[in-house]
């Protein structure tokens, strides 16, 4: 069970004024689902997933996990979170390209703790419809393969919710279908939250669609 309590966000960069990115948010989210945080460029879709991940931390407010607040979590509360709650989707995919695509899942797998079998990593790449050979680099693949790939990356810490920022920002529209298609599709069993400016794919795919705007959620299709 997930939920954000009054969430505010204020950075404050050295040489210029504050910037209140997020302005009090309030959501309680599904075990599963697909859930669309949707609003214009600068609204603060980004500081909200970051904050909702534990990649950064709020100015004010909570996330509260299975009851837990953040406002009790140790520094190894947040790396635990972060290293075995949630998985990331990033719209740049954030592979390490200079190893190979076995080797950038290896990695994942080695930092759960497991052991980097070949064919449990061909099985990670199986669920999310590819097939490579062992000497293939994340700059030998398309786009649209290589979200796949950061998509089993994510997996691999079986995530309870997946935190996916404008993952398709990057791709033509028939691929960017494709990975919403697979994201949707993982959504059966965990909670998945996509960060997006484009409204046909909210309404599309998402379960629920929250707006955004200026650091608030403005309407959600869930309240009625
Ligand atoms: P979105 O993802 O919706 O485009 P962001 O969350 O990236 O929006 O940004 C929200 C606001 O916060 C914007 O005004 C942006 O300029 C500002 N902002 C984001 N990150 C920083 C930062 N590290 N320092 C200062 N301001 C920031
Ligand atoms: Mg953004």
């Amino acid at each position: 069970m997930f939920q954000i309590k009054d969430l505010v966000k204020t950075y404050t960069p050295k040489d210029a004024e504050p910037v209140m990115a997020l302005r009090g948010i309030t959501v309680d989210f599904g075990e599963t689902g697909m859930v669309f945080i949707l609003g214009k460029s600068g609204c603060g879709k980004s500081t909200l997933l970051h904050v909702m991940g534990g990649l950064d931390f709020p100015t004010s407010g909570e996330i509260v996990i299975d009851g837990k607040s953040s406002k009790d979590f140790t520094k190894e509360d947040y790396d635990n979170y972060r290293n075995t709650y949630v998985g990331f989707v990033f719209q740049e995919y954030n592979l390490l390209p200079e190893f190979t695509v076995y080797e950038n899942l290896a990695i994942a797998l080695q930092l759960q703790g497991k052991k980097a079998d070949k064919a449990l990593l061909k099985e990670y790449l199986k669920r999310v419809d590819l097939d490579l050979d062992e000497k293939r680099r994340p700059t030998q693949l398309s786009g649209g393969q290589k979200q796949r790939v950061a998509i089993a990356r994510a997996l691999i810490k079986d995530p309870k919710i997946i935190f996916a920022d404008e993952p398709t920002g990057a791709l033509d529209a028939k691929t960017g279908n494709d990975i919403l298609t697979l994201l949707k599709s993982l959504s059966t069993d965990r909670l998945v939250i996509v960060v997006s400016h484009d409204e046909e794919f909210a309404r599309t795919y998402g379960d629920r669609v929250l707006e955004m705007s200026d650091g608030l959620i403005v309407a959600d299709s869930a309240a009625s």
